[in-house]
């Protein structure tokens, strides 16, 4: 497996680095963490000092609330450190950091190429804004190698857009290989990498510029919307950023001061969500009324070796794909009779979920197919013995 220490503290545990990143220094006399500031002007000693300032709006130096403050650097420090990216951007939502990075790289008459088992709303994106502005995307089949990406690039494509896991279906995708590719032909790699968190390094394996909803694990209570933006390199930074201020993109800094108290306790959750989850899916892969788990983690996942070779652990989220011989009105009365899991979309918070999927996930690139109804678990923070015990009792509602 690779390591997931840091560039900027070689050596130093992600939960020591979680526990450290962003705090607030001497800067909130004295206290462990940053305030809340809140700020739309931003008042200067004088001219000069203003127009100096403005030079540097990039570089967390306050001079309008939109361009954030120190609530949102503290947390831009963290999520960097996370990903090990050089620089971060935080945003409103998930979804909309997912839009900046395809805006500021993709302009009329530009080809973009998605994976099949993107999320659901970034497809919507490239079906909607981003067609009638000219934008081409071609979906392709997540587990592409490199010379099968190779011969999807156009010279006009400018994006190679990857998720890795896909949202529902959990494929691993090869993404080095697709990068070597993309490259070759000048084309940028974006990664929505929510699942991997700090599990996946996206720098290390070619990304140019990563995705994560903060919402879910980070914010990790159920209570928040948020999205980052995290670069390696100054171009791709002035790339982002740009774009992010010229939509008038902003979060708010009570939700990111949220997000900081969330951050501290990462490691933990993570620790725990990810046995609990294994322990879930395990039980359930083992289950008749099962034909199989869609877990990386699990050496029956097809690309498990993939998952090996580039994650460094796994979170608390994975698919089931029941026995044929159901139908998904069985599954949905399954899930509708599980007490401890609710149902509703989103993840990364403290408490279960349970989703039907079949029927609620669009593929155009033949990659939909898997066997049986299926349906997504968030494995939260309860004990895994109490899941399990529901989930038992809801297995035996599938047979009506
Ligand atoms: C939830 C999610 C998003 C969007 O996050 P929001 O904060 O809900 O907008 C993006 N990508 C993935 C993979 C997600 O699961």
């Amino acid at each position: 497996m690779p390591d997931d220490s840091s560039p900027k503290h070689p050596g130093q545990g992600f939960a020591t680095r979680m526990s450290h990143a962003g705090r607030a220094g001497t800067r909130a006399y004295g206290f462990v963490n940053p305030p809340v500031h809140r700020g739309s002007t931003v008042l200067y000693e004088n001219c000069l000092h203003r127009r100096e300032a403005a030079k540097h709006r990039y570089d967390q130096v306050m001079t309008y609330g939109t361009q954030g403050g120190p609530t949102h650097y503290a947390l831009e420090d963290v999520v960097a450190e996370i990903e090990g990216g050089t620089r971060c951007l935080i945003v409103g939502t998930g979804l909309a950091a997912v839009a900046v990075p395809l805006l500021a790289y993709l302009k009329a008459g530009d080809h973009c190429l998605v994976p099949d088992s993107v999320y659901g709303p970034a497809r919507s994106l490239c079906d909607g804004l981003l067609k009638g502005w000219g934008i081409e995307t071609t979906y392709y089949d997540p587990c592409v190698d490199e010379a099968g990406m190779r011969a999807l690039i156009r010279p006009n494509t400018r994006v190679v857009y990857t998720e890795s896991p896909g949202s529902h279906t959990f494929e691993i995708q090869d993404i080095p290989a697709i990068a070597r590719a993309a490259h070759a032909a000048g084309a940028k790699v974006l990664m929505d990498n929510t699942w991997g968190i700090h599990h996946f390094q996206p720098f290390r394996h070619g990304v140019d510029v990563s995705i994560q909803a903060l919402t879910k694990y980070v914010g990790g209570h159920s209570d928040i919307l948020l999205g980052s933006v995290t670069v390696n390199g100054e171009e791709d930074w002035k790339a982002v950023r740009g774009a992010a201020s010229q939509l008038g993109q902003y979060a708010s800094p009570d939700d990111v001061w949220l997000a900081l108290r969330g951050v501290r306790t990462l490691a933990v959750r993570l620790q725990r969500q990810e046995a609990s989850g294994l322990e879930v899916a395990r039980w359930l892969a083992g289950r008749p009324e099962v034909l199989r788990v869609l877990h990386p983690a699990l050496p029956s996942h097809p690309q498990h070796h993939l998952w090996r070779r580039d994650f460094t652990g796994a979170c608390s989220l994975f698919g089931v794909v029941f026995q044929p011989r159901y139908a998904m009105e069985d599954v949905m009365r399954c899930i509708d009779g599980l007490r401890l899991f609710g149902i509703g979309a989103s993840w990364g918070g403290y408490e279960s979920l349970a989703l039907p999927t079949t029927g609620f996930i669009t593929r155009t690139a033949g990659t939909g197919d898997f066997g049986g109804p299926m349906a997504r678990f968030h494995i939260g923070l309860e004990d895994p013995a109490d899941l399990i015990a529901d989930l038992e009792q809801g297995l035996r509602r599938l047979e009506g």
